[in-house]
């Protein structure tokens, strides 16, 4: 994947915190695995491109084959194919093993025998895509570069809540980008590696370990209890549209400060003991605000409220991609003077909302509003 930084990127609070806890973690936690114990960029070669095709146990062994007939990279260029293709019997996709071959002929003759370390030298090499190059160039030359694989995905989509699906080049460049912007410029190859670590022991597809993850304090997915609705892939999933009015309901008092009013969701949906605004909800259709204006549970608001006044004109919108549904909020602007006590609300001051968990929908939605 081309390194870019055009895209537009969320919001990324914490780095400095995350990078430094997700290190402390991966210094603690990582496996000892044998092409971490001796680290350099032909085992880096030799295990990634065998990582791709079966798990890290399984794949041991082979590595371990594959170090001691072929010790460097040199030997294994020097290898017949049959040779390679043997200790590769069992892997699958034996144009890998093949790749492997001449990628280290080329090293020894175009290279001497040096694996290089630029992207563009690397992009020489058959079967080294843009994860392996990264992989090469943080791993075993600490090199300022990311690198992103299904368990980075994951993470990275779960921290930061990106609906961005995994499996479109728009996503995948978005993940690049936050990687990139997320890379710890000082430890790459140990940012990288914590990361894929994470997502290998911690942040796993299902039921992810939150409660023994590092950087669960700036997780927005954890907080809005969605870990497993991400990552998005787009082309597996028939994905419905749901519409949601939101009501931002301000309540001045007497001496001027600023309330407004949420209410926790219950159970049997979406974002359960969160908070959020005042909603209402038209299922897989979207209506105009007068329509809108005509929904019995409209007029109920609006009459547990004093003085109400009505901003016809949305304040915020957002879309937000869940794994089988694309949310269409809107949020609207309701002042009032009273709240009648038994509107089925909780009022709190304006400037305590922050104490309150809301989903990143809401969150994103507040942020448009001055
Ligand atoms: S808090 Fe949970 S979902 Fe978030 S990164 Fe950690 S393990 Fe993953």
């Amino acid at each position: 994947m081309k390194r870019t930084t055009a895209e537009a990127l969320p919001p990324m609070p914490h780095i400095r915190e995350i990078q430094s806890r997700l290190g402390a973690w991966y210094d603690e936690h990582a496996r000892p695995l044998p092409w971490r114990a001796d680290v350099s960029a032909y085992h880096v070669l030799l295990s990634e491109i065998i990582l791709q095709q079966t798990r890290v146990d399984q794949g041991m062994s082979y590595y371990h084959r594959f170090t001691e007939r072929f010790p460097s990279v040199e030997d294994l260029a020097a290898a017949s194919e049959d040779e390679v293709l043997l200790l590769w019997q069992g892997l699958g996709y034996y144009s890998r093993g093949r790749n492997l071959r001449r990628a280290a002929q080329l090293i020894v003759s175009d290279f001497g025998g040096e694996i290089p370390r630029t992207l563009e030298e690397l992009s020489r090499l058959p079967g080294v895509g843009p994860y392996t190059r990264g992989a090469i160039l943080s791993f075993a030359y600490d090199l300022p570069y990311p690198t992103v694989d299904g368990n980075v995905y994951r993470v990275l989509s779960r921290l930061f809540a990106l609906s961005a699906p995994i499996d479109t080049t728009t996503g995948q460049r978005l993940y690049w980008a936050v990687a990139e912007a997320l890379l710890d410029r000082a430890h790459p190859g140990r940012h990288n590696q914590g990361l894929i670590e994470l997502g290998a022991l911690c942040c796993i597809p299902r039921r992810p370990h939150c409660s023994e993850c590092p950087l669960q304090p700036y997780c927005l997915a954890h907080r809005s209890g969605i870990e497993e609705e991400l990552p998005i892939k787009q082309g597996k999933t028939k994905v419905l549209p749901r519409y949601m009015y939101y009501f931002l309901i301000r309540v001045t008092d007497e001496a001027g400060l600023s309330h407004i009013l949420i209410h926790r969701r219950g159970e049997g949906d979406i974002w359960q003991g969160l908070y959020e605004l005042p909603l209402i909800e038209t299922g897989e259709e979207g209506v105009e605000v007068e329509a809108l204006m005509e929904q019995a549970s409209f007029h109920r608001l609006l009459s547990g409220l004093q003085a109400p006044r009505f901003h016809s004109a949305p304040i915020a919108r957002h879309a937000h991609r869940l794994s089988h549904r694309q949310i269409y909020a809107s949020l609207f602007l309701i002042e009032a003077s009273g709240v009648d006590p038994s509107l089925p609300y909780r009022l709190i001051p304006e400037s305590e909302r922050g104490a309150y968990a809301f989903p990143i929908l809401i969150e994103r939605l507040l942020a448009q509003v001055r």
